[in-house]
């Protein structure tokens, strides 16, 4: 896939806030593109097929899966979740920077197939306690499915090792300028500015004769 922009990828245990640190950030930074994707999870009250998610039964899915249809995808709590190339192009093809909230598991596909083009940003919760209580207060989990949740949190924690940022969600404005701070960054890289900086140094060429025989 052709990519201008960057792929920021977010990934945290579930109920590490990633959902509402996402929306924050894109408030402070509106040309970052993001990417909707698809899942055969049940769709949550308030949540809107196209906006939260594109909802599939479980045999559309499958057929995307064999179709190659998907950058990444992976089972996550007993549920498929999936990024489409058809969504992510949209995105790379305007040149904008891509913001990608996926789970530990596709972050790792994303970051072998394209790893010079992604910024992987890992979220931690300040504690196992405060994760519990930020996933039992959303309420949007039956018992069995909290359980499972916060069992998988276990192993998702420890993969923060794979991630080059670590952001610790404990503060919602501070952990959202942390993120943008990390993707303002990102684009001063030297490597990303090579049109900008030889136009500039293409001014000073054309300048030059000025000086000739001081
Ligand atoms: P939830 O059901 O709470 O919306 O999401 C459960 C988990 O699935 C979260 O960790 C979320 O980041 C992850 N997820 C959401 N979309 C995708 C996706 O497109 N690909 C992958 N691999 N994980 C996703």
């Amino acid at each position: 896939m052709k990519m201008e922009g960057r792929l920021i990828i977010i990934s945290s245990p579930s109920g590490g806030g990633k959902g509402t640190l996402i929306r924050e950030v894109r408030g402070c930074l509106p040309d970052l593109g993001f990417s909707v994707s698809h899942t055969t999870r049940p769709q949550r009250f308030g949540e809107e097929h196209g906006r939260e998610y594109y909802f599939v039964p479980r045999e559309e899915f499958d057929e995307m899966v064999s179709g190659g249809e998907f950058l990444e995808y992976a089972e996550v709590h007993g549920n498929l979740y999936g990024t489409s190339l058809e969504e992510s192009r949209k995105v790379a093809e305007s040149g904008k920077d891509l913001i990608v909230e996926i789970d530990v598991q596709g972050a790792l596909q994303i970051l072998e197939k394209m790893p010079d083009q992604c910024v992987s940003i890992f979220i931690l919760p300040p504690s196992f306690e405060v994760l519990e209580a930020r996933l039992t207060a959303r309420g949007t989990e039956g018992q069995a499915e909290l359980r499972t949740r916060l069992r998988n949190a276990f192993n998702e924690v420890l993969q923060y090792q794979r991630f080059s940022y670590v952001v610790v969600n404990e503060d919602l404005p501070t952990a959202t300028r942390q993120i943008v701070s990390i993707i303002l960054a990102e684009r001063q890289c030297r490597n990303r500015q090579t049109e900008a900086i030889q136009g500039i140094l293409n001014s000073f060429g054309a300048s030059e004769h000025r000086f000739i025989g001081e």
